[in-house]
């Protein structure tokens, strides 16, 4: 078989990897590759083979940058099953339909500036239809449970800790044992169960997206949360929370509730301004099967996703309300880096206020307005005016559903036997990947690559 290793590659974004074996094809994630538009329309719109050609997909997780660029695949012919666990199926389904409208709102916008300066149109990469059509290419499977993309190659999922759904790719050929990590998460983290760690493997592909960095503990950031709320209360702040819609919003939900049930949260109304992360947090419900057994015992008896006082916004009229409410009060929204969505207007409408708090809970990307704010910017630029920056910000640095460098070296050593010949390092940008292989290799004489892309290697 011949592993060609496509997106991802020396960077985060746009995982894509390509199994070619006698009997067919099938490609592991196809994601979306983020980052300036044009560079990201020539990457995106182009397969180094023939969609039509590929047998199957199989999807670790639904994430953009590992689901997005699947409506593309179909409208480009490809017409296979798509095979991951079912919380990754109705997560992607919410996600893809979003993208697909983000994408045609962008587009319109673009073609009327485009249309001004007498150029031609131009098509996004893939519209709702798109979207729609690959939703019912999907088919679930259980973790643990064996399945067949082509004949005579073996794929298993089990648990990767990331984010619900999430799955670590075991792939059974010629006798050889292929694990590709997806994106790994963190042990002890809440709601989802910890990372599987498999044995016997003979090729190891894993994710270094913070291979050189550490992360801070899981266990004080409740803490750190009580104080900020405390001082929130004091001030009678308006705390905004950019926060993905993805697994970090339902994280925070439950430590919020732990804070509610200890009586933090008196007098404090909790928001969550994003219909899409509602919309996320019913998946959750619809899915206990993937919870660790603490949520799985609170959801037993009840919701782990709701408490008294939180209320979850949907309609744009109730969010705009929120603009002259007066605080104390939490309001969660997306996008998790301030790019865009209703965490903008929070934004607008709080961030000139001294008392007033923004907590940042996830990694800003350069280029972003979050990472500005993380930066300690005094002036910031929302559409087209200027706001000073008065409100406190604060970083809440405990929260990533990523393996940081020694977690990955961890995981590496308790995968590792006598027959694993090579680890390939993937989705992380080359500083981390090559900080990640210099402390492996500096322990021990594992063979360790960080493949290019387009890089093939038969096993
Ligand atoms: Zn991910
Ligand atoms: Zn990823």
């Amino acid at each position: 078989m011949d592993i060609s290793f496509i997106g991802a590659t020396r960077t985060v974004t746009g995982s894509l990897h390509l199994f070619e074996h006698e009997n067919g094809k099938f490609i592991v994630e196809c994601g979306m590759y983020q980052g300036h538009r044009e560079e990201a329309e020539r990457i995106n719109q182009t397969f180094p083979f023939k969609p039509k050609d590929i047998n199957a997909v199989v999807l670790s997780h639904a994430h953009i940058d590992h689901s997005g660029n699947l409506p593309n695949l179909m409208k480009r012919g490809f017409n296979g099953p798509i095979y991951c666990t079912s919380a990754t199926r109705d997560i992607a389904s919410l996600l893809l339909l979003d993208s697909a409208k983000i994408q045609e709102n962008d587009y319109a916008y673009l073609n009327k500036k485009r249309k001004e300066k007498g150029l031609p149109e131009k098509e996004p990469l893939y519209r709702v239809e798109d979207a729609e059509r690959t939703l019912k290419q999907f088919r679930p499977v259980a973790y643990k449970e064996s399945f067949a993309p082509i004949p005579g190659v073996e794929v298993t999922l089990y648990d990767a800790g990331h984010i619900l759904g999430s799955s670590i790719v075991l792939i059974e050929v010629d006798g050889k044992r292929i694990l590709f990590s997806g994106d790994l998460g963190r042990k002890n983290m809440p709601i989802i169960r910890d990372p599987v760690v498999l044995k016997d493997i003979d090729h190891l592909i894993i994710e270094s997206t913070y291979g050189g960095r550490t992360h801070k503990d899981f266990k004080g950031m409740t803490a750190e949360f009580r104080t900020l709320i405390e001082r929130g209360k004091k001030k009678e702040s308006k705390i905004i929370i950019p926060a993905f819609a993805v697994e970090r919003t339902q994280l925070l939900v439950t430590m919020l509730k732990d804070l509610y049930e200890e009586g933090t949260l008196k007098n404090v109304p909790v928001y969550v301004d994003s219909p899409l992360a509602a919309s996320v947090t019913d998946v959750f419900r619809k899915h206990p099967e993937c919870f660790d057994r603490e949520t799985y015992n609170i959801f037993s008896e009840g919701d782990p996703f709701d408490f008294p006082g939180l209320i979850y916004v949907r309609t744009s009229e109730e969010s705009k309300r929120l603009n002259a409410g007066k605080g104390p009060m939490i309001i969660m929204s997306a996008s998790g880096m301030c790019e865009g969505g209703r965490v903008t207007h929070h934004l607008i409408h709080s961030i000139e206020n001294d008392d007033n708090m923004i907590v940042m809970t996830g990694f800003q990307a350069r280029g972003t307005l979050g990472r500005a704010l993380l930066e300690h910017a005094k002036i910031i630029r929302i559409f087209h005016d200027e706001y000073r920056v008065r409100a406190k910000v604060f970083f809440m640095g405990g929260l990533s559903a990523h393996a940081d460098g020694d977690d990955l070296i961890e995981y590496i050593h308790n995968v590792r036997s006598e027959r694993l010949q090579q680890v390939y390092l993937v989705h992380g940008d080359i500083e981390e990947a090559t900080a990640l292989r210099d402390s492996l290799t500096h322990d021990n004489d594992l063979s360790v690559t960080i493949p290019q892309s387009m890089t093939t290697v038969s096993i």
